[in-house]
């Protein structure tokens, strides 16, 4: 049988709009036959999604997408096989939990200072257990009719530099990438063309990653257009990292990405897969 794969995806762990139960679901839905669940920070959707994967048969990788820092920005690592129980991940992720919380409550007031109130108490409920995102409160600003897309909330509110942006301490690249490998995973660098990085910083952030310890990057993610797919191969192939395929799934009402459904791994790339047991 050919394997589908699909090694990123969110469910309501953090910033999706599925339990991690439905996802595994709309995963077997969509031809997925090996499926990596990366939420933000967290790996607490990871047993419900084993069970579920258990009774259909699926294969589930487990999974976890870090925000890291490196030279003062902020980027995306997956790790890939990771063990949800090694101690520093654990206490890690743990701790990330009262970051994301603090933030929070700092985003919110400083969206109150903008005559926009009661936007912890909505995204507190929304996130329930789980990692409290910008998208929750992306999503508040869509309902309270203060922007009409998750995208203007981020445009306007969000996204660096702006009104309600709150910069954070992530864990640094070397850090982040050790409680990955020493945890039994491959670290993966995300979605590299969304950092908008010169080739320079672009090389850069190639080479800190490898001596880091990390080992692939996502050759394959959804909506890249072909300049974009062959860039990133040609990375993968000057730094010697096997490339991995992601849609970076996060909700069903998003038309533009579905689990599953990518193009396939250039031949000349080594896939990712090989290096997980
Ligand atoms: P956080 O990790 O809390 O900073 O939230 C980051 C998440 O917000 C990302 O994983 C995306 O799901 C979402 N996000 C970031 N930037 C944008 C954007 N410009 N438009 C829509 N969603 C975004
Ligand atoms: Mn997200
Ligand atoms: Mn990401
Ligand atoms: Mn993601």
């Amino acid at each position: 049988m050919t394997e589908r794969y699909d090694l990123h995806c969110h469910s309501t762990a953090s910033d999706g709009a599925l339990t991690p139960t439905e996802v595994v679901l709309r995963a077997a839905d969509c031809g997925v036959t090996a499926l990596a669940l990366t939420d933000h920070d967290t790996t607490a959707g990871l047993f419900e999604a084993q069970q579920q994967a258990n009774l259909v048969g699926m294969r589930l990788i487990p999974g976890i997408e870090l925000s890291i820092n490196w030279q003062n920005k902020c980027f995306h690592v997956v790790g890939l096989g990771i063990d949800p129980n090694y101690a520093p991940l654990a206490n890690a992720t743990h701790l990330l939990q009262s970051t994301r919380l603090e933030r929070a409550e700092k985003i919110a007031f400083k969206l109150e200072q903008k005559r926009i109130p009661g936007a912890l108490l909505a995204v507190k409920k929304a996130a329930g257990d789980g990692m409290i995102t910008r998208s929750h409160f992306a999503a508040f600003l869509v309902a309270q009719h203060h922007v009409s897309t998750q995208q203007e909330a981020f445009d306007r509110y969000l996204a660096q530099g702006k009104s309600a942006y709150v910069s954070t301490t992530w864990a640094e690249l070397d850090v982040a990438i050790n409680w990955i490998t020493e945890s039994g995973g491959v670290a993966v660098l995300a979605h590299p063309m969304r950092y908008k990085l010169t080739a320079n910083w672009m090389s850069r952030l190639l080479t800190a990653f490898k001596e880091a310890g990390g080992l692939g990057i996502e050759v394959i993610t959804s909506r890249m257009n072909p300049d974009e797919l062959r860039r990133v191969a040609d990375y993968a192939k000057r730094f010697d990292l096997a490339g991995s395929v992601g849609s970076d799934f996060h909700n069903p009402a998003n038309p533009w990405v579905e689990l599953g459904r990518l193009p396939a791994l250039p031949e000349h790339i080594k896939p990712v897969w090989e290096l997980l047991n």
